[in-house]
């Protein structure tokens, strides 16, 4: 990256410009893809991001944590102190483990928890593995995600319906109902739904319409568990990138211009919303529930 594109958060800058904008490469790749794959490769913050200390204490479980914006959201929070566990598929190892070494080489800890969330078994052995891990359980970040581009409803198979409802909204619930019995008052849940949860892509049918159901469990979650003492929203992301698009997620003429319909112009890099994930797990945010933060470079979500 040249010094224009200085991936800094804490300057003053313009950001339209702060980071790469398109057109880009075409760059296939299967899913559920490799950040060290992708040109130019994703920013998550690891020379920029400073920690404050705003999660010393907190144990968190972040899903899909081994790239894009999970990893952004687990570098933050390993450097504001807590002890994070992520999920991801073992075919994405690579990434996990490049990203364990960076957070414990800086003296954090990563639990590398992998496993496939489309299995609900899975998900309660995952919930249960974590809080062993981390001694507890306080941020869970359920952010895990299926994508498949699909011009028409002709082309959706009853199995990529099924994988995507199962990944991006069965698991979403499998790890809640696992999770709620052992949050204590000040716990966390952040979901993540998309620009797509307010203006679906004809290309996103199935995808688009499991972020609209994303928000709806998200809001309902949240006023069951405030008399828990358990605050639910949920982070809405614009165009972002990372493996999932290029994997499938949009066809590869997109993916040239992938972002350059926001009011900003490019795509948002995953370092640039790991602070929203920290905000909405802090006390910071205390009275803020049942809300989704939209983080679209411009992109109405009204
Ligand atoms: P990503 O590919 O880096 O992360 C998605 C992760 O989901 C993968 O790393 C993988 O570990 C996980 N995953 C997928 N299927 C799984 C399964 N069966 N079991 C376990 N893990 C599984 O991409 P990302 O863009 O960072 O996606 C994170 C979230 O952000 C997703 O929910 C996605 O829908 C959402 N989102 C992304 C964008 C964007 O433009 N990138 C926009 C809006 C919303
Ligand atoms: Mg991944």
């Amino acid at each position: 990256m040249s010094d224009a594109q200085t991936p800094n958060q804490y300057t003053m800058q313009d950001p339209r410009t702060q980071y790469p904008r398109p057109p880009f490469p075409r760059q296939p790749q299967d899913a559920p893809g490799l950040t060290t794959k992708m040109d130019p490769v994703p920013d998550h913050g690891e020379e920029s991001y400073r920690g404050f200390g705003r999660m010393e204490g907190r144990r968190a479980l972040i899903t899909g944590g081994d790239s894009g914006i999970g990893r952004a959201a687990a570098i933050a929070y390993a450097r504001e102190g807590a002890a994070v566990a992520i999920n991801y598929l073992d075919v994405e190892s690579p990434d996990a483990e490049s990203l364990k070494d960076l957070i414990e080489g800086e003296g954090g800890t990563l639990h590398l928890l992998p496993g496939d969330l489309t299995d609900e078994a899975f998900c309660t052995t995952l919930i249960d593995d974590a809080r062993e891990a981390l001694g507890g359980l306080d941020v869970l970040v359920i952010n895990a995600g299926k994508q498949t581009s699909q011009e028409s409803i002709r082309d959706i198979t009853t199995e990529q319906f099924d994988q995507t409802y199962k990944t991006n909204v069965y698991a979403m619930f499998w790890l809640a109902k696992a999770a709620v019995p052992h949050l204590e008052p000040g716990s966390a849940i952040i979901t993540t739904t998309s620009i797509q949860g307010y203006k679906p892509s004809a290309n996103l049918l199935d995808y688009a319409s499991t972020k609209y159901a994303i928000i709806g469990f998200t809001k309902a979650l949240a006023k069951q568990l405030a008399e828990d003492g358990v605050r639910v929203n949920g982070v809405a992301p614009g165009p972002f990138w990372t493996p999932l698009q290029p994997s499938g997620g949009q066809p590869q003429d997109k993916i040239e211009e992938f972002g350059k319909q926001v009011p900003l112009g490019r795509p948002g890099q995953p370092a640039e919303i790991a602070s929203t994930y920290v905000f909405l797990a802090t006390q910071e945010s205390g009275y803020i529930t049942g809300e989704i933060v939209g983080v679209t470079g411009g992109d109405p979500t009204m």
